[in-house]
């Protein structure tokens, strides 16, 4: 459930501020049952159903303008530009969703070293991981693939990083200058704080 919720939690990050909240209110309920009861049911309608079509919604939003992607500006690739060199090094000891989770607490930490987020967004965000049960670090995460990955980005994208990053909570941009430098030291805090979490 926790891999699943993963992938939900990147749209409420990328576009919708009140998914976030509905699984910062609820995510322990949906984990907890499957997101198969209706119980705790809000006025207007079931928690679990208003969660996933919600998610769908967004995601919709996204795809369905850019069946063909034309447009290599894809919200929908937030948590999946590293999560692939970690997946193929460690499969199969972690999930897809969790792979990507990873690479969205990692990048959360870019977007706050930038300055598009603030501590108080990146550790709301990093807690709701937590609570959803999510791994929010992974010792095979290391510099290296960050940087393999992201040089083999530039070649599938038109030479552009193209890169989503949260700029608040429910809202994101599509960077293309996030340097070297940057990445370094996000990648440095991201460990200091994080790497006992494993
Ligand atoms: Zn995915």
């Amino acid at each position: 459930m926790s891999n699943g919720l993963a992938e939900i939690l990147k749209m409420a990050l990328m576009k919708h501020k009140g998914l976030f909240e509905l699984l910062e209110s609820h995510g322990k309920f949906l984990l907890d049952t499957n997101c198969q009861s209706c119980n705790g049911l809000l006025d207007h309608g079931c928690i679990a159903l208003m969660t996933s079509r919600t998610a769908i919604e967004t995601m919709l939003e996204e795809l369905a303008p850019n069946l063909w992607e034309d447009d290599l500006d894809r919200l929908v690739d937030f948590g999946h530009l590293i999560s692939p060199e970690l997946e193929l090094k460690v499969l199969p000891t972690l999930m897809h969703g969790e792979a990507v989770n990873i690479d969205m607490a990692y990048m959360t930490y870019v977007s706050n070293d930038r300055g598009f987020l603030t501590t108080a967004e990146r550790n709301r965000i990093i807690q709701r991981m937590k609570n959803l049960e999510l791994p929010v670090w992974h010792h095979d995460f290391s510099l290296n693939p960050v940087k393999i990955s992201l040089n083999e980005r530039l070649k599938h994208s038109e030479g552009l990083q193209r890169m989503p990053l949260p700029t608040g909570v429910g809202t994101a941009e599509i960077f293309n200058d996030i340097d070297d430098e940057v990445l370094e030291r996000a990648f440095k805090k991201w460990c200091e704080d994080l790497c006992t979490e494993e």
